[in-house]
């Protein structure tokens, strides 16, 4: 068993990290399973050194370890350009140029991860790509590859149960992902998290119920890449006083000011009501 806290540095840690960290360790321990550490620093955008260093610390502080060296998505582009080749190998991947701006213009709705893409560069071919464009993965085309239902196991939230992935809910609910961003050329979280659960052979996925919309995009992404599924472990999102979800947004206050105060790790436990 292999399961795995994988945080992006793009902010400090707040309470539901900590929650989510500790009940990976806790699923980790009770299964006789090992815990990795993954830094999920692929927004080049948007990480920052000193939010990664801050991880190290605050999950030491909490009285978490795991084995080194820890996988840093930063350091392995090539291998999520070998996806993306593989991909565009399959017919799967279109350029697109659309703005956020254009995106709203063509009339597109919101969904589970912002706006569901409406189509427009659908019909564009990868040769035909220029410097700065995205590539997307043509959803419908994907899912026309698949043979058979598509299901994960699910241990989180409710009882054990395997989950039917709905091509109705992938096409109305997410659209067209973005796996290579623009201007950057990063991978997106979708690809460098599917193909690096494969890459160290997670066994069981542990994350917040926030992700679980996702998941079938993950599962769709494995069949077609030929990667196995793991089981899935949604766990509940702790919330603040205001029944509102903690998120770095949200400027929960970080882990960091806590232990600045005084607090202990076990005040940390007490607080998001973790029991082990
Ligand atoms: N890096 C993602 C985040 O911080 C988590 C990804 C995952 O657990 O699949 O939200």
């Amino acid at each position: 068993m292999i399961t795995r806290f994988a945080p992006s540095p793009t902010g400090p840690l707040h309470l539901g990290h900590a929650y989510s960290a500790l009940t990976v360790w806790q699923i980790a321990k009770n299964l006789g399973g090992t815990a990795l550490l993954r830094i999920e620093d692929t927004d080049s955008t948007r990480v920052r050194p000193e939010h990664e260093a801050s991880i190290y610390e605050d999950l030491s502080w909490l009285g978490l370890a795991w084995p080194e060296p820890v996988l840093r998505q930063s350091e392995h582009g090539a291998n999520y350009e070998r996806v993306l080749k593989q991909l565009a190998e399959l017919g799967l991947l279109y350029p697109c140029s659309c703005t956020r701006r254009d995106i709203i213009d063509a009339g597109a709705v919101s969904g589970i991860e912002g706006m569901i893409y409406p189509g427009t560069c659908r019909h564009r071919s990868l040769p035909d790509a220029v410097a700065g464009d995205a590539f997307r993965l043509n959803l419908g085309k994907a899912l026309a590859q698949i043979s058979g239902q598509m299901t994960y196991t699910e241990t989180g939230v409710n009882a054990a149960k395997d989950i039917a992935v709905s091509p109705h809910h992938l096409l109305q609910n997410i659209g067209d992902p973005v796996l290579r961003r623009k201007e950057t050329g990063d991978p997106a979280y979708h690809l460098a998290c599917v193909h690096d659960d494969a890459r160290q052979n997670i066994s069981h996925v542990v994350r917040g119920t926030d992700l679980q919309a996702l998941t079938p995009l993950h599962v769709l992404l494995q069949r077609v890449l030929g990667y196995p599924t793991p089981t899935y472990h949604h766990h509940a999102l702790i919330t603040d006083e205001d029944g509102k979800r903690l998120a770095k947004i949200d400027k929960s206050k970080a882990l960091a000011k806590y232990r600045a105060e005084g607090a202990t790790p076990q005040d940390i436990r007490h607080l998001i009501g973790f029991v082990d």
